[in-house]
């Protein structure tokens, strides 16, 4: 804690938090930076970030906002990263690059500090430099802060490791299997895609998720099988569920309104795949999960019915 006892830095727990999750907290504790988290996403964060949000933002980026105003004053500085690019075929949804400059112009007059670090390969700035001179601004030296970042690179590295584990040990168990495609920001937020996985779990059903996938591995297995896909998330998001059909009866794509990279890849795989039944369901401020249930029941019927198990 800091002198006016308030932690360092604090962490929206949203969008690339479910991503880089581990390797953030790693990175601040090894430099003995101490952290807050937002609370889990809630209908009470999504409606006061969507009151705060441009009206044509993301549901995502709606419930990023909530969680950056959660935070306010409750912490000496909120970290938002700029994830803009590893390169020129690589780039991240453009809604994360902007992300900092939004959220310090939302919250223009609280008072409320922020800090970033930019991650974009085309303009000379490689994630390894990125996150040391973010160690420096925070008053660390370069050498320790790579250090921090090293540490916490491995830690992201295991932790995707362990989750891609988890999943080939969940394929193994018996009866209906039903993959669920899309960012897990959308599919790991208790409010936004965590009820879609919990029903399929009370139905009976085994779920299993597009995005438990080494990134490397799912982003070969895109290439293979659309080498035009251009956004990182969405090549992993494909990637997955290419590498996971085969041994699932039903796949679902869970989407944010008004997602553009969704509107491209989901249209892509309900194209390419064959013989396997699609569902999808945009997620939007106003319903979020309502009238999801009556969905995934009559769709797991299908499934049933296909399986020879009777309806
Ligand atoms: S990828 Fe889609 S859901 Fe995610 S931030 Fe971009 S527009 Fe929103």
């Amino acid at each position: 804690m800091s002198e006016n006892s308030l932690p360092a830095i604090g962490i929206p727990r949203a969008l690339l938090y479910y991503r880089y999750g581990a390797l953030w907290e790693h990175f601040f504790r090894a430099l003995g930076v101490s952290t807050v988290l937002s609370p889990p996403g809630s209908r009470g964060l999504l409606e006061a970030g969507a009151a705060l949000a441009p009206d044509e933002g993301c549901l995502s980026l709606k419930m990023f906002i909530g969680h950056v105003d959660a935070l306010i004053g409750r912490c000496e500085r909120i970290f938002i990263p700029r994830y803009s690019n590893y390169g020129y075929t690589e780039l991240f949804c453009t809604r994360y690059e902007a992300l900092y400059d939004q959220a310090r112009n939302i919250f223009r007059s609280s008072g409320q500090r922020f800090i970033t670090c930019n991650i974009d390969v085309q303009n000379g700035s490689p994630e390894g430099a990125a996150y040391e001179r973010l160690g420096v601004e925070l008053g660390h030296g370069a050498r320790e802060s790579r250090r921090a970042w090293r540490e916490a690179s491995r830690a992201l590295e295991q932790r995707q490791k362990a989750e891609e584990r988890a999943q080939k040990e969940r394929v193994k168990q018996p009866g209906m299997k039903v993959l669920v495609a899309g960012h897990s920001y959308i599919l790991s937020d208790p409010y936004m895609g965590k009820p879609v996985l919990d029903q399929l779990e009370k139905a009976g059903a085994v779920s299993l998720r597009a995005d438990a996938l080494e990134p490397e591995t799912a982003r070969k297995a895109c290439a293979r099988f659309s080498p035009t896909c251009r956004w990182i998330v969405s090549e992993e998001i494909v990637g997955g569920v290419s590498l996971w059909k085969e041994k699932v009866d039903g796949i679902i794509l869970v989407s944010a309104f008004p997602c553009g990279p969704d509107s491209m890849t989901n249209e892509l795989l309900i194209r390419r795949i064959k013989g396997i039944p699609i569902l999808t369901l945009v997620l939007d401020t106003q319903s979020g999960t309502a009238g999801v249930e009556t969905r995934l029941e009559s769709f797991l019927d299908i499934i049933r019915f296909q399986r020879g198990e009777g309806v």
